[in-house]
């Protein structure tokens, strides 16, 4: 059994460059570069070529197997081709490019107006895969799949993720500010269709003004806001589950084993605008923050915007990167450069300046038990690095719920040897995922 402790850690949160500002909208950039992979799953596959016109929101490429989502032109213009571009997370992978015509006009007839809940469940599921929505925290899971639990798991509890407790990031918290009333119909929206009765949206003390406003327009409704400690990773699945129902997910296991369902700010927001306006998810709120970014912002961006537009719209930078990361400075994801683009889960884009990052070489490890302490999801973050280190992967699952890592990173946080824990726990749930595979093709 997988025991969750209280564990986690402490950065400074540094939100308040961008916290108080209302959300910008970035102007239409004049190319867009629009991921085919922007989910957990097999790529969307094109369904225009170069030359053909678009308009907004018009399908762009299909899902191959009704698991994957499709994915939607951000704007109108011309498709120059078909190609290789950065991808956040994949490096060069295939994207559909988009010369904006400057006009952003949507697709005929595509826009509408639905009253959700004069809607079937199932009329709702499928306007949320042909609407592309995935999971915006970071996961990309498809939401339709999300929605349709197997049969036999009875989910009696939805959790809304409002923590955001990674270092800078603030989207969510301003989504929840300005988009309220999207996501309060976005979360009932999902309890119908889940058909559950007990919802609680989880909020860190650290952003008061949010949890006024949501407990005030919630009344009335099944929904319940819960006042989290301020504590990273806070908004980690298993964490959220744990502190607001007391229930544990097993090693091994997924929210839905224990009745419940988590679903992200963003996520909300977009499934309201699918099932009522049917408005595609082509565009989403990020936080472009950090110590070297002029006038940092939270911007609405559409989705194939490339990062160094987002920077320049927020004044550029006025020192030396030692790294750009998407996601927060904890669990995000460092960037070769400034090429790579918006994704659906890219909730935000952070600076560190070069004087910060820490370039001290890994030492061995000293056995001081800090990462231990530290660890919310009870492993030993020592023994698993170490048994990466010397190709004892196998053991790692078998012995000491490598799987159940949730690559938080406070681990490497506290660790005065600065042990690449992270990394090495990657490298070994790698590893074990290539044998499994070839296990399973026979090869060798
Ligand atoms: S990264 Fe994994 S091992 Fe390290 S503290 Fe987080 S859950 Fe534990
Ligand atoms: S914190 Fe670092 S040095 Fe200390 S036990 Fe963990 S891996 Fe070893």
């Amino acid at each position: 059994m997988l025991k969750i402790k209280k564990g986690g850690v402490h950065p400074h949160d540094e939100k308040e460059s961008t916290e108080h500002k209302k959300i910008e909208a970035l102007p239409v950039p004049s190319k867009l570069f629009i991921p085919l992979r922007q989910h957990i799953g097999e790529p969307a596959v094109p369904v225009v070529k170069a030359g053909d016109m678009v308009k907004k929101g018009q399908v762009v490429a299909e899902s191959p197997d009704g698991r994957a989502t499709p994915v939607h032109s951000s704007t109108s213009g011309k498709v120059a081709e078909i190609g290789n571009y950065m991808h956040p997370l994949y490096g060069l992978s295939p994207c559909v490019v988009i010369e904006s015509d400057g006009l952003d006009e949507w697709q005929e007839n595509l826009l509408t107006e639905r009253n959700w809940e004069t809607l079937s469940n199932a009329e709702m599921i499928d306007i949320i895969f042909k609407n592309g929505i995935v999971g915006m925290g970071g996961a990309g899971f498809p939401t339709h799949i999300k929605l349709s639990p197997p049969k036999d798991k009875q989910i009696d509890t939805l959790i809304v993720n409002g923590a955001e407790c990674e270092p800078y990031l603030t989207s969510d918290y301003r989504m929840m500010m300005e988009f309220s009333d999207e996501v309060i119909k976005g979360t009932l929206i999902t309890m119908k269709i889940l058909n559950v009765k007990t919802c609680y949206i989880g909020i860190e003390h650290n952003k008061p003004d949010a949890i006024k406003l949501l407990t005030e327009k919630c009344k009335g409704t099944p929904i319940q806001i819960v006042e989290l400690e301020t504590r990273y990773p806070q908004g980690a699945e298993k964490m959220m589950i744990k502190v607001i129902t007391g229930r544990e997910v097993p090693s091994g296991k997924l929210p839905m084993d224990v009745g419940c369902a988590v679903q992200n700010i963003g996520t909300l927001k977009a499934i309201t605008e699918a099932v009522e306006k049917n408005i595609p998810l082509i565009e989403r709120v990020v936080t472009v923050a950090g110590k070297t970014v002029k006038d940092p912002k939270n911007l609405m961006v559409k989705l194939g915007t490339p990062f160094k537009e987002m920077f320049e719209y927020c004044g550029g930078f006025i020192a030396p990167n030692g790294k750009i990361i998407m996601g927060g400075p904890m669990m995000g994801m460092a960037q070769v450069n400034l090429e790579s683009v918006v994704i659906k889960a890219a909730s935000g884009i952070v600076s560190i300046a070069d004087n910060d990052v820490d370039y001290q070489p890994e030492k061995a490890c000293i056995r001081c038990g800090r990462c231990v302490e530290v660890c919310t999801m009870g492993l030993r973050p020592n023994i698993l690095s170490i048994l990466s280190e010397k190709g004892q992967h196998q053991t790692a699952q078998t012995d000491y719920d490598l799987m159940d890592c949730v690559e938080c990173g406070c681990c490497y946080y506290v660790c005065p040897s600065r042990r690449n824990i992270v990394h090495y726990i990657r490298q070994s749930k790698a590893k074990n995922a290539m044998l499994r595979a070839a296990a399973k093709t026979g090869s060798k």
